[in-house]
């Protein structure tokens, strides 16, 4: 008998009846996806043929040949290489060249696109014909013949699933190796941590080249057996539609939805102009939101507190943060369920999920650490009281009620081991025993028992005036008042001051007459008052306009590049 299905659709197959995903052309179950990725499994092989782990590059649309060409990929025992619909021609190149791919998938849409770069490079390009992937024989496919036709279940113990790229907010993207025990590892405790089943159904709006798309919003519910509603891309009238299940059927009806910061920022934008002014239709959104979605989550970049806010006001929701980073998979998260231990706090990011180990080190001297905290199974089962007990060792001799600050480090099954092709930039990201060096700032506050992120230490921690200040903190003051719409904060070398902090500030577009009449200077005047009586001199922020914030698909901000504009 045989048993070695790809280890992250192992639950799928269980669950071969049921929907498994809606996109624009309708739904497919997941008999049929595996039925058409053993199809199209085999195309692989025969153009692969000599090849061991060959890199497989996809371009697909948001909708199942995606799944198809992922899926297929692993089945044949290759490397999946997703590729960005939203990249122009040269950074396919990049991906293409930078991976060494040694074949390309995409659908007859992309096809024009990709066939001189394809040409040039001398890559075979082999395109998708769906219909005959899936056709009326998927529904009937001898799953017994299927899995003794996939590569050995040891193969899939060590070997590398993904090629995912970071999203180089800070260089270069870099290829992350993923191995499928890294995939399990990572769908397995999210799973665990936000209760994912296969009665959920999870809309998803966000791009398939990047871990949250991919890993969270995909992969984790197909791995738990439940349905996803695939939109083309991010629309806010469109999610508002799906979110309320209007004009929708019941089938349909959506239970979790996650989205990066600026995605509920705009659909924050939308419900103010389409739903705020009838009462009928706001009490419908709160009564409807929070009895009918059970989960909300939100991550890629920090959330502004009044985005928090006014989500909860609107819905209903707190949203769930949660902390993660390409090479890791997710590591810190919010609660499910609050009690009196555990609470969803704005700019709080909560604690090590299942089979995740932190460390805060001393950002002076990474050997010193500072605090250690875990989020352990108990004999594989992950409980509430569990979760509630995390365990947090704070060094001795330090206050175990004051705030600790630190670099963040990682280690658990769920991170992976080596970038591909970058040998150097693996070795000084990993610690002598092994942690992952996140880049990123930490601060554990033990009176609420939870973690926030205070920027990534490269372009957010700044140090003026001999203090260390978060950019991070200062944008989330900032945000406070009503006159800014979106910031970002800055340092710039200084002579004098080490690093002039800068905030970049657009304004909210003027509601009310009153405010239109107030000039360019006066509204300057306003907000520096306003920020002298929240700032500490050291950290008060010198005021500049721009016409918008310049931001990736995941809303993150290249403050480098930023930072490049005011050095003369
Ligand atoms: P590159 O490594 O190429 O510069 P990147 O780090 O932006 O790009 P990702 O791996 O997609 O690529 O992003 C991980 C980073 O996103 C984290 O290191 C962190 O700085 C930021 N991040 C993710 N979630 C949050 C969050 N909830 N709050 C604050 N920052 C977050
Ligand atoms: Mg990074």
């Amino acid at each position: 008998k045989c048993n070695n299905p790809v280890p992250v659709f192992k639950r799928a197959l269980l669950n071969s009846q049921k929907t498994a995903i809606k996109d624009i052309n309708g739904e497919k179950t997941y008999l049929e996806l595996i039925s058409g990725s053993f199809k199209l499994s085999k195309q692989i092989s025969d153009v692969c043929a000599k090849e061991s782990l060959a890199k497989v590059a996809f371009l697909c649309n948001n909708d199942i040949s995606y799944i198809l060409s992922q899926w297929a990929t692993w089945m044949s025992g290759q490397i999946a290489i997703p590729l960005s619909t939203a990249h122009p021609v040269e950074l396919l190149e990049f991906y293409i060249q930078d991976s060494e791919t040694n074949l390309i998938i995409t659908t007859p849409q992309y096809e024009e696109k990709l066939k001189p770069l394809a040409d040039k490079l001398k890559k075979p390009l082999h395109v998708i014909d769906q219909a005959a992937l899936i056709d009326a024989e998927s529904t009937n496919l001898d799953e017994e013949s299927l899995l003794c036709n996939l590569p050995k279940g040891s193969f899939y113990k060590k070997s590398p699933a993904l090629f995912l790229y970071t999203s180089g907010t800070t260089s270069k993207p870099k290829g992350v190796q993923m191995t499928y025990s890294n995939l399990e590892a990572q769908v397995s405790s999210l799973q665990h941590a936000w209760n994912i089943q296969s009665t959920d159904t999870i809309l998803h709006a966000l791009p398939l080249h990047h871990t949250h798309g991919i890993i969270n919003a995909l992969l984790l519910p197909l791995s738990a057996g439940g349905k996803v509603i695939m939109l083309p891309k991010f629309e806010s009238d469109n999610v508002w539609s799906h979110l309320l299940n209007i004009n929708m059927p019941q089938k349909d009806r959506v239970t979790v939805f996650m989205g990066i910061p600026t995605i509920f920022n705009y659909l924050i934008q939308e419900y103010d102009k389409l739903f705020s002014k009838s009462s009928q239709m706001t009490e419908y959104i709160k009564t409807h939101c929070q009895n009918k979605i059970r989960l909300m989550i939100c991550g890629s970049a920090p959330l502004p507190n009044t985005v928090f806010q006014r989500w909860k006001d609107i819905t209903g929701h707190k949203l769930l943060e949660r902390y993660g980073m390409t090479e890791i998979g997710m590591c810190l998260s919010n609660p499910l369920t609050e009690n009196k231990v555990r609470q969803r706090l704005p700019g709080f990011v909560g604690q090590p999920l299942p089979g995740v180990k932190v460390r805060v080190a001393n950002a002076e001297n990474p050997k010193d650490i500072l605090l250690e905290a875990s989020g352990e199974y108990n004999k594989g089962i992950w409980s509430q009281e569990q979760e509630d007990k995390a365990v947090v060792k704070i060094k001795q001799g330090l206050a175990s009620d004051a705030e600790i600050i630190g670099s963040l480090q990682v280690q658990g099954p769920s991170v992976f081991k080596e970038y591909w092709n970058r040998e150097s930039v693996t070795k000084e990201a990993f610690t002598e025993d092994g942690f992952f060096i996140t880049g990123d700032t930490a601060c554990y506050d033990p009176t609420v028992n939870s973690f926030k992120i205070m920027g990534r230490n490269s372009v957010d921690i700044l140090k003026s005036k001999g203090y260390k200040i978060s950019a991070l903190e200062i944008e989330t003051k900032l945000l406070e008042n009503p006159l800014i719409e979106d910031c970002a904060v800055i340092g710039v070398p200084d002579e004098v001051l080490g690093q002039k902090i800068i905030a970049l500030i657009v304004k909210r577009v003027n509601k009310t007459a009153d405010e239109s009449t107030v000039n360019e200077t006066d509204n300057l005047l306003t907000l520096k008052k306003w920020c002298e009586s929240k700032f500490a001199s050291y950290s008060m922020p010198t005021l500049t306009f721009v016409s918008r914030i310049p931001r990736n698909q995941l809303g993150k901000v290249n403050k480098a590049e930023l930072v490049k504009d005011f050095v003369k």
